[in-house]
C-alpha cells in the first residue's frame, strides 16, 4: 500500500501499480547549463484505490510551484481550437446559451476555449492560475482572472457576476490539488439548471493505448466514468451524459448537474457497462498496464540504439509535458535523442528536465534522419503537414512511441 489517503474517498487502501521512479516536474524546463541532476526530483508512482477504484499518483508537488508560470499554451496546435469550437457549439445548442448567460472556464489557459463562445453572445469568464498565460487571454480581450479556482473563488465570481449556466474544465480537472473544494465551488457556482462540462484524459484510453506518459505530477487523478461519478456524488452532483472524444489520445467528456435535476441519458449505463467489461475497475488491469509499459520501453530503447549504432540522428518532434515522462521513465537522453525542436518560443533555448535534452527552434529545411514524436496524439495533424510529407519523401522517418512503437516513412508505417 502507498502511504496516502485516497484523493477521492479518503480511504487508506491505495495500492501501488506503476512506479515510474523519481522524476523532476515535467513542465519545469531547465537551463541547458544547469549542473546535472540538480533540479528537484519527486516520486512518480501510480496507485489504485481498492475502495473507490480511483487511479491516482501519491506525491503532490505544491500547485503554486507547478502552475504559477506555465509553458503550455492551447493555441499552439491547430487541433485544439477546432476541437473547442465544435465542443462550444454543442454546449451552446444543448443548453440554449444566450446573452444573459455566464460561462466560466476553469483553467482557461490562453482563452482558446472561451473565444469560441463569441458567436453565441454569452458572458464569459476565464479562471487561470498561470499569470503569464492569463495575460495572453486578457490581451486577446477574454475576461480572465489569474487565480486558482476553489470554493472561495466561486463565491467571488457569484458576488461579481452571478451564477453560471455552464462551467467548463478541459484538461485541468485531474490537476486539482484542492479537489473537493473545487467540486464544492462548481456546485455552488451553477444556476439551478446549470451544467458542468468536464473533459479529462480518459483512464480507459490510457489503458488501451499504453499511454502511461499521461502520468505526470500535474495529473493527480485519472478518471473512469465510475471514479469520476464517485467523486461528484460526494458533493450532490451526478454525471447525466458522457461520451469519449479523440483529443489527447482519448478523453472523456462528462456533463454534470445537481443530482436529480436532469434526466440521466442512456450513454451512462452504456459506458458503465463497457468499463465493467474491460475491467477498468479491477487492479489487475493496471498491473497488466505496468507490464505493457515495460515491453514498450524495451522496444523503443532497442530501436533508438539501432539508429545510434547506424550513425542516424534522432530529434524529438516537440517537447510536451508527456514527453518528459516518457524520456525519463525510459532513461532516454541526448545519446539517443540529440535535441528536441519546438514552435513554442517559451520552450526554445531550455532543456527537458531530468534527461536534459536541449530544445531548439523548429526551422524549415533543417531536419534529422528521424523524429521521435513525443506528442503522438497529434500524429495525424503532423503527417498532413506539407513540410513533413516532404521530409518523408526525402527519406526522413517519424518514430511514434505510443500506443505501439511505429516507424512512419514515405513507404507507410512499420510496427516494431
Ligand atoms: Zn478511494
Amino acid at each position: 500500500m502507498l502511504d496516502m489517503a485516497c484523493r477521492c474517498c479518503g480511504g487508506r487502501n491505495v495500492e501501488l501499480v506503476i512506479d515510474l521512479t523519481d522524476q523532476p516536474h515535467c513542465n519545469r524546463l531547465v537551463r541547458v547549463d544547469l549542473p546535472a541532476k540538480t533540479e528537484p526530483h519527486y516520486p512518480l508512482r501510480v496507485g489504485f484505490c481498492r475502495d473507490c477504484t480511483m487511479v491516482q499518483i501519491d506525491h503532490t508537488i505544491p500547485k503554486e510551484s507547478m502552475f504559477s508560470d506555465y509553458p503550455y499554451v492551447s493555441g499552439t496546435t491547430k487541433t485544439l481550437p477546432a476541437h473547442f469550437a465544435a465542443t462550444s457549439r454543442r454546449i451552446a445548442d444543448a443548453y440554449g446559451l444566450g446573452p444573459d448567460d455566464l460561462v466560466v472556464d476553469i483553467g482557461s489557459n490562453d482563452g482558446t476555449w472561451l473565444k469560441q463562445y463569441a458567436p453565441f453572445g454569452c458572458q464569459v469568464l476565464g479562471v487561470e492560475a498561470a499569470g503569464n498565460v492569463a495575460k495572453l487571454a486578457q490581451d486577446a480581450g477574454i475576461r480572465t482572472w489569474s487565480r486558482f479556482f476553489n470554493e472561495d473563488c466561486a463565491k467571488d465570481v457569484i458576488a461579481q457576476f452571478g451564477h453560471a449556466k455552464v462551467v467548463t474544465a478541459a484538461g485541468v480537472f485531474f490537476h486539482l490539488e484542492e479537489l473537493h473544494s473545487v467540486v464544492r465551488g462548481i456546485e455552488q457556482l451553477l444556476t439551478p439548471d446549470g451544467v458542468f462540462v468536464v473533459q479529462a484524459i480518459y483512464l480507459g484510453g490510457m489503458v488501451e493505448n499504453t499511454a502511461f506518459d499521461q502520468v505526470y505530477h500535474e495529473h493527480l487523478c485519472y478518471y473512469t466514468l465510475r471514479s469520476l461519478s464517485a467523486l461528484l456524488e460526494r458533493h450532490g452532483m451526478e454525471v447525466f451524459d458522457a461520451h469519449l472524444e479523440p483529443i489527447h489520445g482519448g478523453s472523456i467528456e462528462a456533463h454534470v448537474a445537481r443530482k436529480g435535476s436532469r434526466l440521466v441519458q442512456p450513454s451512462i449505463a452504456a459506458m458503465r457497462a463497457d468499463e465493467v467489461t474491460k475491467g477498468f475497475g479491477e487492479i489487475a488491469t493496471y498491473q497488466q498496464l505496468a507490464r505493457n509499459v515495460l515491453a514498450l520501453q524495451q522496444k523503443l530503447v532497442a530501436l533508438l540504439q539501432d539508429y545510434a549504432a547506424r550513425g542516424k540522428t534522432v530529434w524529438a518532434y516537440g517537447a510536451p509535458a508527456k514527453g518528459a515522462t516518457l524520456l525519463n521513465s525510459f532513461g532516454i537522453g541526448p545519446a539517443l535523442v540529440q535535441q528536441a525542436v519546438e514552435r513554442n518560443p517559451m520552450k526554445v533555448g531550455l532543456a527537458i528536465p531530468g534527461c536534459r535534452i536541449p530544445i531548439a527552434l523548429e526551422q524549415d529545411g533543417v531536419s534529422p534522419d528521424a523524429y521521435l514524436v513525443l506528442a503522438w496524439n497529434f500524429i495525424d495533424e503532423f503527417l498532413k503537414n506539407p513540410a513533413n510529407i516532404a521530409f518523408m519523401a526525402g527519406g526522413g522517418e517519424f518514430i511514434v512511441p505510443v500506443p505501439k512503437v511505429l516507424v512512419v516513412g514515405a513507404g507507410g508505417a512499420r510496427q516494431v
